[in-house]
């Protein structure tokens, strides 16, 4: 079951995506519009009403949060970065998260520097999603595998989570801008994950899975761009 991620068909058009972001934003407004109208006819404070309204404003703020991501590119920096001490970073920002669901993070560094040219607020990023959604698909406790080698000129990362994995069916969705398993999911991250790793970094991902086994995401990117104009 593998499913080589970043198929053209996948890689929506701006208009393919605009539209998905209406429609999502404008599902909580409708809703967030229909509470304050009965509030307004019957002004009584309504507990259930005040949190049904939270939470919808959570699901604005969720899809905004991730989409500013997506908008930030083009004003940040390729930076010579020691990706090991990136990814600690990135680990330890997630170490709450993981043990509130009983999960351990592992990690197996190669070596201590691994330089690598990149937009390192962007390889967080990544690295947040695919920890995230590890932890996420983990239900009753489990591991994450966090891998980092270099082979010619090209870094490999490996993310390999034991959590619920996901079926055919799903596998072909992912990375569907809206398409999410959770409830309050924005199915963002795959689409988002994918375009700074092939678009922004000139790498490839791929993702294997199996269901109640858990999902192997494998990241090659190249370790230098430098030499190449167009990313000077
Ligand atoms: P979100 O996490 O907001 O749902 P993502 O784009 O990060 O959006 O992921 C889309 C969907 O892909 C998830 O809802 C989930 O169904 C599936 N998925 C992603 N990563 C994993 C994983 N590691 N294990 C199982 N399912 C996953
Ligand atoms: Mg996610």
């Amino acid at each position: 079951t593998e499913e080589l991620l970043l198929q053209s068909e996948k890689l929506s058009s701006v208009g393919k995506i605009a539209a998905g972001i209406a429609h999502e934003i404008r599902n909580p407004l409708t809703s967030i519009k229909g509470f304050l109208q009965l509030i307004a006819d019957n002004p009584t404070i309504n507990k259930e009403y005040l949190s049904i309204l939270d939470s919808e404003f959570d699901r604005i703020e969720s899809i905004i949060k991730d989409l500013l991501v997506f908008s930030k590119p083009q004003q940040e920096q390729y930076l010579h970065c020691n990706i090991v001490e990136l990814i600690e970073q990135v680990v330890f920002l997630m170490q709450p998260q993981a043990t509130l669901n009983n999960v351990e993070m592992i990690t197996q560094f190669e070596e201590e520097n691994i330089l690598f040219y990149c937009i390192p607020h962007q390889i967080k990023q990544v690295i947040i999603n695919l920890l995230k959604n590890g932890t996420e698909a983990i239900e009753n406790g489990g591991h994450i595998l966090i891998k980092i080698s270099k082979r010619n000129n090209f870094l490999n990362l490996i993310i390999q989570d034991s959590g619920k994995g996901m079926t055919e069916e799903e596998l072909k969705k992912l990375g569907t801008p809206f398409h999410s398993t959770k409830q309050t999911g924005t199915g963002l991250g795959i689409m988002m994950t994918e375009n700074i790793i092939k678009n922004n970094h000139k790498g490839f991902i791929s993702v294997e899975s199996v269901v109640n086994q858990g999902t192997t995401f494998t990241i090659q990117l190249p370790l230098s761009l430098e030499h190449n104009e167009e990313y000077n």
